[in-house]
């Protein structure tokens, strides 16, 4: 690959981060009705079995110790793609060959196990020993954090209506229901929605109170279970789990701690996109959307060129299985980086290289 050749630097250099956060809002679950309703097709199917694992093989080393990523570059540029479709490879992977550069696909084993609208392991696995990066985006894309209630959840209570009803989507879920005093627990058994807007059904009906300043979330080991779940399967396939992606943008809450302590980088704790090298906490980073819905071509030059001046560690995010991120789109985000000098790197590459900075500049 070209990038070998790109990075084949063996002096070392430091790197002035300026603090620069880029402001936003978070638009994640906007466009997020199409793999909702996919999704929630895909968990009813879900018949709960584990899946036979398979050896791993074929995990490179991406790169030497000894060579800096930002020596020749004005800054980090990170490529995410959610939700291990079909496209990925057929689409993104394509056009980022021919530039010899890296992607991430944020990974939904489940859904690639038992669809064929995802990637097979084989073609994740293709892409990785290529040098692409693969993150965690939950076995079946559950929203982690939790939501809030718009309204009272009171004992005796067989529906709890939410901002929006992302729990409900798998019948025999665990949740926790509480507020500042109370928390309580029950089973999904579906969801909907009516005048008073989105719900979610519980098996039986609370035996507690919760205000409706009260928060919904999946049960802890719950959450546990969906991440180790999900790292397993990957690992079985000979993939090296190097991140996580929020499903929805959803990060509030518990869900924090707990992806905290099964990942080492995330990719979208919030939108904006430029995150400082300089005390950087990867498990907080920001990306930005590059679909054709979601960024002009002036703001892709924006954000590419603030990222060089700012020499930051950029993120740009996208889902290749919409129509609105296209070959076109992805070739031209790819080559504003290159022309502003950003080294375009996985995750993994990006940690690598931030760890050598802390090692040169100890706070
Ligand atoms: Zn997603």
């Amino acid at each position: 690959m070209r990038r070998r050749q790109v990075l084949a630097i063996t002096s070392v250099t430091t790197v002035g981060g300026v603090a620069y956060w880029h402001s936003g809002q978070n638009t994640d679950e906007l466009d997020q009705e199409g793999q909702e309703q996919r999704v929630a097709d895909s968990e009813r199917n879900h018949t709960g079995s584990e899946p036979a694992t398979q050896d791993g093989t074929g995990n490179e080393t991406e790169r030497d110790d000894e060579n800096s990523v930002l020596e020749d570059s004005e800054g980090m540029l990170v490529f995410t793609y959610d939700d291990s479709p079909l496209e990925d490879y057929t689409l993104a992977y394509e056009v980022h060959q021919e530039y010899g550069v890296p992607g991430c696909t944020a990974a939904c084993p489940g859904l690639m196990e038992e669809r064929d609208a995802y990637l097979d392991p084989a073609q994740l696995r293709e892409m990785q020993d290529d040098g692409w990066g693969v993150l965690s985006h939950t076995y079946r894309h559950r929203a982690l954090g939790h939501i809030e209630l718009t309204e009272p959840a009171r004992e005796g209570d067989d529906h709890l209506y939410a901002t929006v009803n992302r729990h409900g989507a798998v019948e025999g879920d665990p949740l926790t229901i509480s507020d500042d005093k109370i928390q309580t627990t029950a089973t999904v058994a579906g969801r909907g929605n009516d005048s008073s807007g989105e719900y979610i059904e519980l098996e039986s009906p609370l035996t507690e109170t919760v205000g409706s300043s009260g928060v919904v979330r999946y049960s802890e080991s719950f959450m546990h279970e969906i991440l180790e779940r999900t790292n397993n399967q990957l690992e079985s396939w000979g993939l090296d789990v190097t991140g996580f992606v929020y499903p929805y943008g959803r990060y509030n809450g518990l869900a924090e701690d707990i992806v905290r302590e099964h990942y080492p980088a995330v990719a979208n704790h919030g939108y904006g996109g430029h995150n400082e090298l300089v005390g950087l906490d990867p498990t907080t980073m920001h990306r930005m959307y590059v679909e054709t819905d979601k960024a002009s071509k002036d703001e892709i030059d924006a954000f590419m060129e603030t990222a060089a001046e700012k020499t930051v560690l950029a993120i740009v995010g996208g889902h290749s299985q919409y129509n609105t991120l296209t070959a076109d789109r992805i070739r031209y985000t790819i080559e504003t980086a290159l022309e502003n000098d950003l080294e375009i790197v996985t995750i993994d590459e990006a940690l690598t290289e931030l760890e050598r900075l802390s090692t040169q500049n100890p706070s």
